[in-house]
């Protein structure tokens, strides 16, 4: 293999950490599929951002966008509400570019979260944990008007710039990776900005794809980083008339199918990719032919500390689960 010769003319090299959010690759899930093939399973590999997921995407473009409008500059701290992987996003951003990053999130978040938190700068405010992320949410709200001079407070349940980084990049992305062929889309719910963002940006260029939105299917749930609408507060972005077909989740059906993920497919992902191919299994079922996307938001590194890793893979190797 040749490697390029860097050089000043060079402009495709990355020059920070920003240029290398996106442009993740479409991984085919074959043993997933049935056996003709004839209904096509594709990951979109969000874990392939530099700060390890799809939020990177949301993320730089509220900060960008920020800066544009004059709402973020020296001297100002970027302030949110985030499950985790927004934070970690923010972090990672704000370290490059020279903002403080002050994060407000429920105590119960993984160790591993809060440790890469740490080690890029931010500091954390822990909120109760049987509040969940609305609890962090109202939080955030507090410390912003206590002092809203000192921070910018992108908001990213309200903030048109977090589903329009889908619309932007995520969208285009897929539509190009399957040559306009993908007939499903699937993502799950949690700011809702990539189901929303990608989503419109689809039924705009191909109006064809059925547009399936995933959430966990009880109120209390170990799908990290996903909302149930129901009982939550609803993200301002969110646009519950966009999907198709709104898919309800289990929790274990969701670790099951990550640590089969890992077993027989190669790949450590997040709990809720294994949602979103359990999402992605049931419209297989019901289809004759179609190439299915499915966004897999992050990486599995982050949960390893909880305890299904440990529980017998029952159900691994089981063909016909499709
Ligand atoms: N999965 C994980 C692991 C997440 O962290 C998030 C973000 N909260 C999502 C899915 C949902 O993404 P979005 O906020 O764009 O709806």
């Amino acid at each position: 293999m040749t490697l390029p010769v860097a050089g000043a003319a060079d402009v495709s090299r990355p020059r920070s950490v920003l240029d290398l959010v996106g442009n993740t690759p479409l991984l085919r899930l074959r043993r997933f599929e049935r056996a003709d093939g004839r209904v096509q399973l594709y990951a979109k590999a969000e874990w392939k951002n530099p700060g390890g997921s799809v939020k990177d995407r949301a993320a730089a473009a509220m900060i960008l966008d920020g800066e544009q409008k004059g709402l973020l500059g020296a001297g100002r701290t970027v302030l949110d509400a985030t499950s985790g992987n927004t934070g970690i996003a923010y972090a990672m951003i704000g370290a490059a570019r020279g903002y403080p990053v002050k994060l407000c999130m429920p105590e119960n978040v993984t160790p591993e979260r809060k440790r890469i938190l740490r080690a890029y700068g931010a500091e954390l405010v822990l909120t109760d944990p049987m509040e969940g992320s609305d609890g962090a949410i109202r939080r955030v709200r507090e410390v912003y008007q206590a002092d809203p001079e000192r921070y910018y407070y992108p908001d990213q349940y309200s903030n048109p710039a977090n589903w329009k980084a889908h619309y932007q990049s995520t969208g285009p992305e897929i539509l190009a990776q399957t040559d306009g062929g993908v007939t499903h889309f699937i993502a799950g719910l949690g700011t809702s900005g990539t189901f929303v963002g990608t989503g419109r940006f689809l039924r705009e260029r191909a109006p064809h794809v059925q547009l399936v939105s995933v959430q966990p299917d009880t109120a209390l749930h170990g799908l990290e980083g996903m909302k149930h609408m129901e009982t939550a507060i609803v993200p301002g972005i969110y646009d519950a008339t966009l999907a198709d077909v709104d898919m309800r989740v289990g929790t274990e059906e969701s670790y099951l199918l990550t640590k089969r993920l890992a077993l027989e497919e190669g790949l450590l992902v997040g709990i809720s990719s294994g949602a979103a191919l359990a999402a992605g299994l049931r419209v297989a079922d019901s289809l004759e032919s179609g190439a299915i996307v499915m966004v897999f938001a992050d990486g599995g590194e982050k949960y390893l500390s909880e305890r299904f890793w440990e529980e017998p893979p029952e159900g691994s190797f089981v063909s016909g689960v499709n």
